[in-house]
């Protein structure tokens, strides 16, 4: 059985995308046999692993939009136990499009069911909205990991993500749980270190004890279309993703 992760946060730019590149990278790099789903338009995910929107012929949305099998759209990265499900531009109307389908937030669910024994892990990262393509990607999922950056503020929005996965276990996947919460692009200063004690007390054993700190490294690696294991395997950055690769796997066994 697969581990079904879902990487969100309503909130643009608190590093979703960099979370689900690398700790996909990570969890491929011990040899789990990871996929990485790419349902944000933009396309993110897949040029940070070396696959552009624009190279590819099938997508997320022929999965969601015309049933096509996950398999036929799997693309090969340049690590050996990562493969990737591209997105692609036909996903900005997605939202729309599904909006008045059938089953419309079980699409993902679905085409997943059909590759559940062959991947150990399956990350998806989502756009920074909660509409129908972070639903899907919320209802295919037994766990959230929310990436959160140490602001003011932070705990606000936080709010909005846990009751849209309340609403989503009340509703259409009662097995969805919290996986945790995980401090990203963390400057070592005053206000994150009492940003992240306020976290912590409000969510004691939900926030993961690995926090990425801020490393120009992480922002340079996109635009070579690698993950930071690729490109820089001694920056901090990519130390503290793979740190927080085996934090992930050891709850998972804990659970499990
Ligand atoms: P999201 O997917 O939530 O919009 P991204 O992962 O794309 O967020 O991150 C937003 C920007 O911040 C990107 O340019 C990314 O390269 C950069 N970034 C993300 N995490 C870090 C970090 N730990 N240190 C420095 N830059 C980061
Ligand atoms: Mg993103």
């Amino acid at each position: 059985m697969s581990r079904i992760i879902t990487i969100a946060n309503q909130k643009g730019g608190v590093g979703k995308t960099t979370t689900a590149v690398n700790l996909a990278a990570s969890l491929a790099a011990a040899e789990r046999s990871t996929l990485l789903i790419d349902v944000d338009p933009q396309g993110n995910a897949g040029s940070a692993v070396g696959v552009g929107r624009d190279d590819v012929e099938s997508s997320v949305y022929d999965v969601l939009l015309d049933a096509r099998p996950i398999d036929e759209v799997v693309q090969k990265t340049e690590l050996k136990f990562l493969g990737l499900v591209p997105s692609s531009r036909h996903l900005v109307g997605a939202e729309l499009e599904l909006a008045g389908a059938e089953r419309r937030e079980y699409r993902l669910r679905e085409a997943l069911s059909d590759v559940a024994g062959k991947y150990e892990y399956v990350i998806i990262d989502c756009p920074p909205s909660l509409g129908l393509l972070t639903l899907n990607a919320l209802v295919a999922s037994q766990g959230v990991i929310v990436p959160l950056q140490c602001e003011y503020y932070a705990l606000e929005g936080l709010a909005d993500i846990l009751r849209t996965i309340d609403l989503v276990r009340d509703g259409s996947n009662a097995e969805l749980a919290l996986d945790g919460i995980l401090l990203t692009m963390y400057a070592a200063n005053n206000l994150a270190a009492q940003v992240e004690k306020e976290i912590r007390t409000h969510f004691p054993d939900r926030v993961y004890k690995t926090v990425i700190p801020r490393n120009v490294r992480l922002s340079e690696s996109p635009s070579h279309g690698k993950p930071i294991l690729l490109y820089d395997v001694a920056s901090k950055g990519c130390q503290s993703y793979l740190e927080f690769a085996r934090e992930v796997e050891k709850r998972q066994r804990r659970v499990a």
